[in-house]
Formats: C-alpha cells, sequence, structure tokens
C-alpha cells in the first residue's frame, strides 16, 4: 500500500510539473488543429509538436469523455471528473502549442486560412480573428440532429455537451421536487415522473439505463412515496433498438429493460415535443399525445456548420451529404493534402464513433510526422540544388532523394475494431468484441466489471481515473446527491 501510495504521488507530482518546452519557431510549418474532441485530443496526445508550430482551436478548452455523459446526467459521476483541460495535454509536450478558446466560423481552403471568433461569455462582444496555416486538421465533430421536429430544441435536453447532461440532472430534479410538491393530483405525478428517452442508439440506451439505476438505487430512499409512480419510456423509429449490435445483445437489452420496467417504443416517431407532452407516431400510423415531465433527444447528429461550409467551397470534390470525403490518408479531397478531416465530420466506411475518432487521430500523429520529415528534407534539397555543385553536394542530393522516396509513400489509415460496449442499467453492460476472428457478445455483470475497467483504462489521464474511481465509490457508500 505503501508503495502503491509513493507510485501513485509521483506520478500524480509528474503530471502536474512540466518540463521545458521549445518557444514558437518561425522556421518550422504551422499546424492549426480544430476541435478538442475525441480525434484532436488522441492527435495531440501522439503528436510530437516538435516538428510544428501548433494552434489548436475550439469553442472548448476541455476534452469531454462521452460515453460517461449519460453517468453525468444522473449524478452518478461529477461533471469535472469527466472532462481534461486541453492545455493539460499541451504543457507536456516538447513544443509550446497555442490554445485558443473560440468557435472556428469559415475555413478558407483557397487561401489556407481559418477565421474564428472568440466565444468569451465576459467580453459580450464577438471579435474575430483570422490565421494561414500549412496544413489544418479539420476534427469539430458533429452537432445534435433534430430533424426540424417541432418543439424539440425548445423542449427536450440533449445528451451531448457537458452543459446538455447538466441541465438533464437539474430538469430530471425538478420533475422529482414538483411530484413531490404536496396536493398534485395523480395524473399530474404520473405525468411528472414520466420520462421520455428518445432515440434507441447507444446514447439513448445507455442513458435509459442510467435512469433506471437512479430511481432503483436511491429514488426509493429519497422520495419513497414516488417511487412506484416513475415510468421509463425508449422511443425508437426502427424495428429495434441497437442496430450496430448482435441481434443476441439486442434481445438481452430488450428482456433487461423489460425486468427493468422500462418500455421501449419501436416503429414508433416522435413528430413533436411538446411542453408537457411528446406527440408520437404508432407503427399504425396512428398519432398520440403522451404526457411526460422530461425529454431525453438523442436522435444521432448531424454536419455542423462550419463542415457544410467548407465542403460547400469544393462542390466537384466533395459531395457526400454524411460528412467530408477524405482518402486514404484521411486527407481532405480536394485539398491537395493541406487538409486532413477525422472523426464526426468525415464520412468514411467506418461508424461514426470515440473509437474511430481517436484511432483516427493517432494514425495521423504519425503521418504529420512523417511529413514534417518530408518537407524539411525536400526544402533541404532545394537548397542544395540551388548551391553549386561539388562532389559532396551531389553525395548528399542523391541521399536526400532517396529518403524522399521512402518518405514519400505514406502507410493508409487502418481501422482496428477493438469491440463494441454499453451500460444497460441494473449493474449490467452488453459487449459484442472481435475474439479469435469471430465475434464475442456478452451480456451480464461480469460484462459491467469488464465495461467499467474499460473505460477507466480509457480516460486519458490519471487524475481523470482517480476523479472517476473516486465518484463510484461515493455513490456506492453514500448514493447519489439529489440536490439541485
Ligand atoms: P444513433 O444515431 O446511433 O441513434 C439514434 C436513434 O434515434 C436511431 O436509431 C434513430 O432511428 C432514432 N431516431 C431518430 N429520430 C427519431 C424520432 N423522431 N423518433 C424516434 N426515434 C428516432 O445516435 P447515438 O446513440 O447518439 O450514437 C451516435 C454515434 O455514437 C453512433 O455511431 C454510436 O455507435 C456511437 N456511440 C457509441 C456508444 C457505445 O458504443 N457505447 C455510446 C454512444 C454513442
Amino acid at each position: 500500500t505503501v508503495a502503491s501510495g509513493v507510485t501513485f504521488y509521483y506520478l500524480a507530482r509528474k503530471d502536474r510539473t512540466p518540463g521545458i518546452q521549445l518557444p514558437h519557431d518561425p522556421t518550422k510549418k504551422t499546424l492549426v488543429i480544430l476541435g478538442s474532441g475525441w480525434g484532436a485530443t488522441s492527435l495531440l496526445n501522439s503528436l510530437d509538436t516538435a516538428d510544428y508550430n501548433v494552434i489548436v482551436i475550439s469553442p472548448k478548452n476541455y476534452f469531454l469523455f462521452t460515453p460517461l455523459l449519460p453517468s453525468v446526467a444522473v449524478g452518478t459521476l461529477n461533471p469535472r471528473s469527466i472532462i481534461q483541460p486541453t492545455r493539460y495535454v499541451t504543457r507536456h509536450k516538447s513544443r509550446q502549442v497555442a490554445v485558443i478558446e473560440a468557435s472556428a466560423t469559415e475555413v478558407d481552403p483557397e487561401r489556407k486560412t481559418v477565421t474564428f471568433a472568440d466565444t468569451s461569455e465576459i467580453q459580450g462582444l464577438v471579435s474575430t480573428t483570422t490565421v494561414p496555416y500549412d496544413y489544418l486538421v479539420f476534427a469539430v465533430g458533429a452537432e445534435v440532429q433534430t430533424f426540424n421536429i417541432p418543439g424539440v430544441r425548445e423542449n427536450a435536453c440533449f445528451m451531448k455537451e457537458l452543459e446538455d447532461a447538466e441541465k438533464m440532472q437539474r430538469r430530471f430534479l425538478d420533475c422529482l421536487e414538483s411530484a413531490a410538491f404536496p396536493g398534485q393530483s395523480q395524473a399530474e405525478i404520473n405525468r411528472l415522473l414520466h420520462m421520455v428517452v428518445v432515440g434507441g442508439g447507444p446514447t439513448g440506451i445507455e442513458l435509459s439505463g442510467e435512469l433506471h439505476d437512479f430511481l432503483e438505487e436511491d429514488l426509493k430512499s429519497w422520495f419513497p412515496e414516488l417511487a412506484n409512480s416513475v415510468h421509463i419510456t425508449l422511443v425508437e423509429a426502427l424495428p429495434s433498438v441497437l442496430p450496430s449490435f448482435s441481434k443476441q445483445l439486442i434481445d438481452y437489452t430488450e428482456s433487461t429493460f423489460k425486468a427493468a420496467k422500462i418500455d421501449i417504443l419501436t416503429k414508433t416517431m416522435v413528430k413533436e415535443v411538446r411542453e408537457k407532452s411528446v406527440i408520437l407516431q404508432k407503427p399504425d400510423k396512428s398519432i398520440v399525445e403522451v404526457p411526460c415531465g422530461l425529454v431525453v433527444w438523442a436522435a444521432g447528429n448531424k454536419l455542423r456548420q462550419v463542415t457544410r461550409d467548407l465542403m460547400d467551397k469544393l462542390p466537384e470534390h466533395q459531395t457526400n451529404k454524411r460528412g467530408i470525403t477524405v482518402d486514404d490518408c484521411l486527407r481532405m479531397v480536394g485539398t491537395n493534402g493541406s487538409i486532413f478531416a477525422i472523426g464526426d465530420c468525415s464520412a468514411t466506411s467506418y461508424a461514426p464513433t470515440a473509437q474511430v475518432a481517436s484511432q483516427e487521430g493517432s494514425y495521423l500523429a504519425r503521418i504529420l510526422g512523417q511529413i514534417a520529415k518530408k518537407d524539411e528534407l525536400e526544402l533541404r534539397l532545394q537548397t542544395l540544388q540551388n548551391q553549386p555543385e561539388t562532389e559532396e553536394s551531389k553525395t548528399e542530393i542523391d541521399s536526400v532523394a532517396k529518403r524522399l522516396v521512402k518518405l514519400e509513400k505514406l502507410r493508409p489509415f487502418r481501422y482496428s475494431h477493438q469491440g463494441s460496449l454499453a451500460y444497460i442499467g441494473s449493474d449490467r453492460a452488453i459487449a459484442d468484441l472481435p475474439f479469435f476472428n469471430g465475434n464475442l457478445a456478452t451480456g451480464g455483470v461480469a460484462t459491467y466489471l469488464f465495461w467499467r475497467s474499460a473505460y477507466i483504462s480509457t480516460l486519458f489521464s490519471l487524475r481523470n481515473r482517480t476523479l472517476v474511481a473516486t465518484d463510484w465509490l461515493k455513490v456506492k457508500l453514500f448514493g447519489r446527491d439529489v440536490s439541485r
């Protein structure tokens, strides 16, 4: 125990104390990274920043560990436990990295510039700046898709950003407190305690599971009089939930939800979200109004405006509605290799998941390292060729040219699927794992423990691992916090 305590202290100190960093170097090329999500953070983690002058631009100055967002929404985890300041990564890099909290508003692939606007709430006025880049990594992610369904934006909670989870937690507790207010009719109590989750993808499933856990483990002791009136409904437009998981795991999830009394309505579309109800279109196309206290919208994502604008500037090359078309090395088609696109804003043959984005990020770190070496050698070659020829320079030209040929070829990106995991509530998780050329589909309590350890080890820093583990322990000991 003492030894592990000392090791922990040493590692934590090392994390806190950065070394001396190289300053900005005008001879190096400028690499601008847009975003601070899975793709951008994984790139920053692996990138050797000595090769470039790196500028990171993102409206959030932190990385958010999205898989655990539903746990924040029900108060299992503290919001701060699943975010990591971007400067936490950059302060350990070999060369200083400029981190700018701003929203990219325009990319000009012709002039190679990025325009961005300040997102500061204090200043109140928006200031806009433009910077040039040599290479741009476009990793801006996606935004919530509402399909322009009336009332979604106004009346539903999303589950994409940290503030969405915090907002949902406040609303959810508000429903509980209002339902506990003396003198309410049973119909009003039932309405307030009816929680509707829209979307049977992994986000909707995990959120429903977490909601159920909260109700089961904490509500009964905090609000015993309300416990029997709570009701969760999951609405999915397709014939089944979790289409990306195997049939066996879909069945397992459905039976777990049934036992947990979570209603799954498949082939049912949400047509409108009102202040106190949702309008559903049932499988027989009939329309019903269902009273509810809270609607969580987890119905998928769409491209951001800045991404669509960039694609519109290259109409001959960028025609895929799903996102930016990239080549095998993640270079945006039509930009001569000056823009790379990774994560949810690009259209590849892989699902838009955190796992794909993070593998793309670390792949790109290697590729950018190779490109930096190539650019350096090209410059050297030019200098040598512009000098009067000598025996010595001829030999060097030959050797540089040979090395350049080797560096010219970039290894294409290959995604290696490590499996899909989802928490489904009641201390159970499901996992679809590639296993000895086959697939291992497992679900249950052991998978849940595996889910926990997999998530803990995927968290990027020792600090976040410690915070999440401590939060889990706190909930086991004291239950969730129900203060608003
Ligand atoms: P999703 O796109 O996977 O699922 C959204 C679902 O909402 C769809 O099944 C769609 O049919 C349904 N829907 C859309 N409009 C509807 C309407 N009006 N009424 C009823 N249903 C409607 O979205 P997600 O769950 O947020 O996932 C996004 C991506 O992130 C996916 O690629 C997913 O695999 C990944 N992800 C993975 C995990 C995990 O592996 N644990 C967790 C979260 C997200």
